[in-house]
């Protein structure tokens, strides 16, 4: 079992304690999922914040809150992000103006963010409706993903010009106060998304690469189409099975909680269950099927379009790891369709 010792978050404009100088902050998000965790650590001259939340209207209020309650003659002295999604992403600029702070990330986190913000070929919007187009999504699907407008421009108003790197040479730890903490990089989620980890503390701040309930979403895009995101992600949750299961984990999505081996074997179960779920749906398949018509094996549930749209790519995830092992075989039709079969 799981072990929750916060039953539950911080109010809005709140923040709770939970570990010494350590705060808890949440954001909403305008989704199904619809809260962020963010986290203060009290550094000697100020805060060190990891991730922003979303730049938007209620997000930014709520700073404004933060501000006077909480931080009051203190500064920001530094910002963390983990990955370049914008609800981690979205008021890393505008804090900096505010508090003339340095941002840390990983190269491949902050190239991205850039690449998606400038619209750069092969991070657009339609170049990802290309793919999902080819995976057999329907045009109805496609045409209300390109009715959203840009939602990382929504949510990312502005983007930092630089940064400073951060690396997972664990030798080059980041101090933070008088305890140092390492940075675990981990893929599947994100190019090179960084979770943090202080020895002394025994805390890890997981980003989206550990959380409690949902399992974390695993990307593919135009630009890697034929990669296989789920092996980059159960291989890097190795870092993590390796941490002492005493260490309390600050998810950015759900409750603060222990129990860290145990969540990665859920985790694993959970996949290669998915996996034989489409295994078996390939089995019992009269004719080779496309991610469009897989997808309600993953994802039987209702989903708003929000929704869909991740699953589209998570399936497409699915079912490029049974190809890419030998499983399943892919074939291009006349159509130019993708769909998989079963490997013979
Ligand atoms: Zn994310």
């Amino acid at each position: 079992m799981l072990r929750y010792p916060y039953a539950t978050p911080p109010a809005p404009g709140a923040v709770l304690e939970v570990a010494p100088d350590v705060l808890w902050l949440r954001m909403p998000l305008p989704f199904a999922l619809d809260h962020i965790n963010l986290w203060l650590l009290r550094d000697t001259d100020g805060y060190v914040l990891i991730d922003c939340g979303l730049g938007d209207k209620m997000t930014r209020a709520l700073w404004e809150r933060h501000f006077h309650a909480i931080l009051r003659d203190l500064s920001i002295t530094r910002i963390l992000i983990t990955h370049h999604h914008p609800d981690h992403l979205g008021n890393a600029d505008w804090l900096m103006q505010r508090f003339a702070c340095p941002l840390s990330m990983t190269a491949g986190e902050f190239l991205m963010a850039h690449a998606i913000f400038h619209s750069c070929a092969p991070f657009t919007a339609e170049a990802t409706f290309a793919l999902f187009r080819t995976h057999g999504t329907e045009a109805v699907y496609l045409d209300a993903f390109a009715a959203q407008a840009d939602l990382y421009r929504a949510g990312v108003p502005s983007l930092p010009a630089r940064y400073h790197r951060l690396n997972n040479d664990i030798d080059r730890t980041i101090d933070i106060d008088t305890n140092p903490w390492q940075v675990i990089i981990g893929q599947g989620h994100a190019p090179e998304h960084a979770s943090f980890y202080a020895p002394t503390k025994k805390l890890l701040i997981s980003g989206d690469m550990l959380l409690p309930k949902i399992s974390t979403h695993i990307s593919i895009w135009a630009f890697e189409p034929e990669s296989d995101p789920l092996t980059y992600f159960l291989d890097s949750l190795n870092a993590m099975a390796a941490l002492p299961d005493n260490t309390l984990v600050l998810p950015s999505h759900g409750l603060p909680f222990y129990g860290i081996s145990e969540r990665i074997v859920q985790l694993r179960e959970h996949h290669k269950e998915r996996l034989n779920d489409l295994r078996e749906a390939l089995r019992l398949a009269s004719r080779p099927l496309s991610a469009a018509e897989m997808l309600s094996e993953l994802f039987p549930r209702e989903l708003d379009i929000h929704q869909r749209f991740f699953a589209i790519s998570e399936t497409i995830a699915h079912l490029n790891h049974l190809w890419l092992r030998d499983e399943a075989d892919r074939h291009i039709d006349d159509d130019g369709i993708i769909r998989f079969s079963l490997a013979l």
